[in-house]
């Protein structure tokens, strides 16, 4: 007989929101809340689900072929190493990628910087029937840009209640923002960066800079409390994930990206064919 399949223990979501009494400070980056099943399990869950992720993006993309105008943006925030580009190959590598638009936010381009900041945001955002992916996104606007003084404090003062409002205009538009934090932890990023450094195949990850970055940690770390606390709203709240287990990070997101589509609740369009007649004139085609 087939083994029992394990599944969460506990509301995942529930357990990874941030809520009012998020204290990102106590947060232990290498637990797994929800799941106590270990590792080898987890690849299971995974699979298992991941056929139907597969099968309801399939859904949201037909749903827009035939008018729909929901759409879904996962949005991805975290510090180098943190897990950001493995969520993409083995959370959103799971569905057809014609149903996903990717969009990755490094530096401001020098067109880029002649706009408003959500320029190159908007411009990246879903069509209807895509799963969006943001590989960083406006946020930096209060992580990067703020700790590192890119504009002045009183105008980045200004920007939580921007993003929100921001946030709030995409989610009315039909989109299902899914905002997640990876956070790991110092240590575990510090093993991370040395593993770059020490394999070949890695060094094209790395960037100098990375390190300056890592010197900023307290700062970094006040910033996305602050963006926690300020920018979690119930339309779109953020999801904490502990990150220093990348098994653990993944089968989370896929589990909240399976939620988001199933609360959709989308069938399959009807068709706007006779499909008896067709598989008649089709039968008429036959050939001996
Ligand atoms: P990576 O994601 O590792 O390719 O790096 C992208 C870099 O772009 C990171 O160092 C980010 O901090 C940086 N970045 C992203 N958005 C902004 C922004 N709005 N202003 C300045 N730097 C940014
Ligand atoms: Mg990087």
């Amino acid at each position: 007989m087939a083994k029992k399949q394990h599944t969460w223990d506990d509301d995942v979501a529930e357990l990874l929101r941030v809520g009012p009494d998020f204290d990102l400070a106590a947060m232990d980056r290498g637990a797994t809340p929800g799941w106590s099943a270990g590792k080898a399990e987890a690849a299971s869950l995974m699979a298992a689900h991941g056929e139907e992720l597969s099968d309801l993006q399939e859904r949201l993309f037909a749903d827009a072929k035939t008018g729909g105008t929901r759409s879904v943006l996962l949005l991805l925030q975290g510090l180098d190493t943190s897990g950001k580009g493995g969520v993409v190959r083995h959370v959103i590598g799971m569905v057809d990628p014609q149903g996903v638009a990717l969009a990755n936010f490094g530096v401001p381009t020098e067109e880029e910087k002649r706009h408003h900041h959500l320029w190159r945001v908007r411009r990246q955002l879903p069509p209807p029937g895509r799963i969006g992916v943001f590989d960083r996104s406006h946020y930096e606007q209060v992580l990067v840009v703020k700790v590192d003084g890119l504009e002045p404090a009183d105008l980045n003062e200004t920007r939580y209640d921007e993003l929100v409002a921001f946030d709030r205009e995409i989610v009315e538009g039909g989109t299902t923002l899914i905002k997640v934090a990876l956070m790991v932890s110092h240590a575990e990023q510090g093993e991370r960066l040395k593993e770059r450094l020490e394999r070949p195949d890695k060094w094209w990850k790395y960037n100098p800079g990375d390190i300056d970055v890592r010197e900023q940690w307290d700062a970094y770390q006040a910033a996305y409390a602050e963006m926690f606390a300020r920018t979690s709203i119930d339309e779109a709240p953020w999801y904490a994930i502990p990150a220093d287990r990348k098994w653990y990070a993944r089968l989370a997101i896929t589990e909240l990206l399976r939620r988001a589509l199933r609360d959709l609740d989308l069938g399959w369009p009807a068709a706007d064919f006779d499909p008896e007649v067709e598989l008649a004139r089709l039968a008429a085609t036959a050939r001996d």
